[in-house]
């Protein structure tokens, strides 16, 4: 184990973009947005929303201006997510160096977690057994808070038995680097993902990293 890790007891994973292929999230948003456009919100309900939020902020709309369509649309909405989310894991498989970088960190003590905004059967689909070669799995039905929350992670850290100092973040996502950040975490972007270094910088990335297979070398 490289001297990268020496004073590390736990690291966290994000999933899509980085121990996987990145899902098309602009696609997925797109399509829950048709799906909340058929409910006739405003866009500026949710224009500036990530995904779930989009769906959040809409139920909330719909609660107050057609509170009979509210639950249905959230319904309709999280599963149309979930179609996706499934359909696209069944074609995806995990990057060469999942498996041997997990391996590679239990063998010398470290904890590990994946902590992630796709859901727990898209994770199993493509990760059968991530439950197994990691010490916590988190995805978003798994928790009421997801991350940028801090207590997604927080919640991993606590089933790896591990705390937040002492811990780093791995992620293609700005709001990887953020929740890290949050945490005071050591904060690891990869390139493998969505952003671009610069991004990944600005968002609170310690080190840059091309892909995982570079935090074995
Ligand atoms: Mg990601």
């Amino acid at each position: 184990m490289n001297s990268f890790f020496a004073d590390i007891n736990c690291v966290v994973f994000d999933f899509d973009g980085t121990l996987a292929p990145n899902l098309d999230l602009a696609n997925l948003r797109r399509e829950v947005v048709k799906v909340t456009q058929a409910y006739a919100v405003p866009p500026t309900i949710y224009q500036d929303q990530m995904i779930v939020e989009v769906i959040t902020a809409s139920r909330g709309w719909l609660k107050q201006h057609n509170p009979d369509a509210a639950d249905t649309y959230a319904q309709v909405a999280h599963q149309r997510i979930l179609d996706i989310e499934l359909d696209a894991a069944a074609n995806t498989e995990l990057f060469t160096a999942t498996r041997p970088l997990l391996a590679e960190l239990r063998a010398h003590n470290r904890k590990t977690a994946i902590v992630t905004r796709n859901c727990r059967a898209a994770v199993l689909q493509v990760f059968a057994d991530a439950a197994s070669c990691c010490d916590s799995v988190k995805a978003r039905d798994d928790v009421v808070h997801i991350k940028p929350d801090p207590r997604h992670v927080e919640m991993a850290l606590v089933e790896a038995g591990s705390a937040a100092a002492g811990a780093m973040m791995v992620g293609d996502g700005k709001l990887d680097m953020q929740v890290g950040r949050a945490l005071n975490m050591r904060c690891v972007g990869v390139l493998t993902g969505s952003n671009d270094t610069q991004a990944l910088t600005n968002a609170g990335a310690d080190v840059v990293l091309d892909n995982i297979a570079q935090l074995l070398s």
